[in-house]
C-alpha cells in the first residue's frame, strides 16, 4: 500500500486565492487594505528566506506589506518602540516578528509587547490562553495549516487518537490544543517519553514536530494513519543539500493512509495562515464579518 499524497503546496495556494479574493472585496466596498508587518531583527539567512517569502505572498494577495529589518545589535528599548509604533498605526492590522531573536533580546517580553488583536503569529500570551481556553483567539500559522489539512482530508476528526511529537510552544502545544477543539483523544510526546514507536503506532493522525531528520520511520506508523510532517531539516546527503521532514517519508509512505511531503506539505500553509489570518485580523479591527 503507498500512502496518499497530501499537497499542502495545491491546498496552499488555494487558500491564497480565497484570501486575495475577500481582499479585493475589502478594498472595493469598504476602501481597506489588510496590512502585515514582519519585523527581522540581525541576519539569520534562513529567517531572511522567510522574511522575503512572506513579504512576496502579501503583496501577491493584494495586502500591504511592511518590511522591518533592524541590525543585529538593536536595544529592546528600540525594538519595543517600533512595536508600540506598529501597535498604533491603523495602517497595520497585522504584526510578525520573525524568531528566533539574537540572544540579547527577550523574546517573551517582545512578543506580548504585540497587542494580542495584531499578533498574527499566535504567540501572545493572550492568544495562547485564549486558545487552551477555547476562545477567539489569533491562532498559530503552522499547527492552524495543519489542522486545515487535516480537516480536508478526513472531515470530521472527533474521536480519533492524534499523537502530536514535539511539545514547543509553536508547533506541538497549539497543534495539540487545537486538535483537542476538534475532539481528538490527544497524547502530547517529547523526548522524555518511553516507548515512542509505540506511543506514535496508536495514532489515528500522527504529527511529526521533533525537528530531527526522518526521526519517525515506517514502524512509528499505525497501517492507515494520516502523518503530518511539520519538520523541515538541512541535510547533506549524495553531496547534495536536501530539505527532510522529522518522517522518513520513504517508509513511512508504505504504511500510511495519507502523508504530507517536505518540501511541499506543511510548509507552503504555514505563510497562507498567515496571511488569512492578517485578513481575519483586519476584519476584527472594522467591525466586518470574518471571512470563514
Ligand atoms: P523545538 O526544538 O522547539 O521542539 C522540538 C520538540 O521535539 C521538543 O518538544 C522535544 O522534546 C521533541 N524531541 C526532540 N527530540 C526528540 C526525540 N528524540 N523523541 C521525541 N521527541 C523529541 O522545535 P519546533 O517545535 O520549533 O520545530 C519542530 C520542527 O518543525 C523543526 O524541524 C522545525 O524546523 C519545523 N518547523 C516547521 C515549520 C513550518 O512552517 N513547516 C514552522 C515551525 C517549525 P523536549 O521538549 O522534551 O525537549
Amino acid at each position: 500500500m503507498t500512502a496518499v499524497l497530501i499537497d499542502g503546496k495545491a491546498f496552499a495556494a488555494r487558500v491564497r486565492a480565497e484570501v486575495a479574493g475577500h481582499v479585493a472585496r475589502l478594498k472595493a466596498d469598504h476602501g481597506l487594505t489588510p496590512g502585515l508587518a514582519v519585523v527581522l531583527v540581525g541576519e539569520d539567512p534562513a529567517s531572511q528566506v522567510y522574511v522575503g517569502a512572506k513579504g512576496k505572498q502579501t503583496v501577491e494577495v493584494g495586502m500591504a506589506s511592511f518590511e522591518h529589518k533592524l541590525p543585529a545589535e538593536t536595544s529592546e528599548a528600540d525594538l519595543l518602540a517600533l512595536i508600540r509604533r506598529l501597535n498604533d498605526d491603523p495602517e497595520v492590522h497585522g504584526i510578525l516578528v520573525q524568531l528566533p531573536l539574537p540572544s540579547h533580546l527577550n523574546s517573551d517580553l517582545v512578543i506580548n509587547a504585540i497587542d494580542p488583536a495584531k499578533d498574527v503569529d499566535g504567540f501572545h500570551i493572550s492568544n495562547v490562553g485564549r486558545l487552551g481556553t477555547g476562545q477567539k483567539s489569533m491562532v498559530p500559522c503552522t499547527p492552524l495549516g495543519c489542522l486545515m489539512m487535516l480537516r480536508d482530508h478526513l472531515g470530521k476528526l472527533a474521536g480519533l487518537n492524534a499523537v502530536v511529537v514535539g511539545r514547543s510552544n509553536i508547533v506541538g502545544k497549539p497543534m495539540a490544543q487545537l486538535l483537542l477543539g476538534d475532539s481528538c483523544t490527544v497524547t502530547i510526546a517529547h523526548s522524555r517519553t518511553k516507548d515512542l514507536a509505540a506511543v506514535c503506532r496508536g495514532a489515528d493522525i500522527l504529527v511529526a514536530a521533533v525537528g530531527r531528520p526522518e526521526m519517525i520511520t515506517g514502524d512509528y506508523v499505525k497501517p492507515g494513519a494520516t502523518v503530518i510532517d511539520v519538520g523541515i531539516n538541512r541535510i547533506q546527503r549524495d553531496g547534495k543539500s536536501k530539505l527532510v521532514g522529522d518522517v522518513d517519508f520513504a517508509s513511512a509512505v508504505q504504511v500510511a493512509g495519507a502523508i504530507t511531503p517536505v518540501p511541499g506539505g506543511v510548509g507552503p500553509m504555514t505563510i497562507a495562515c498567515l496571511l488569512a489570518n492578517t485578513l481575519t485580523a483586519c476584519c476584527r479591527a472594522n467591525g466586518l464579518p470574518e471571512p470563514q
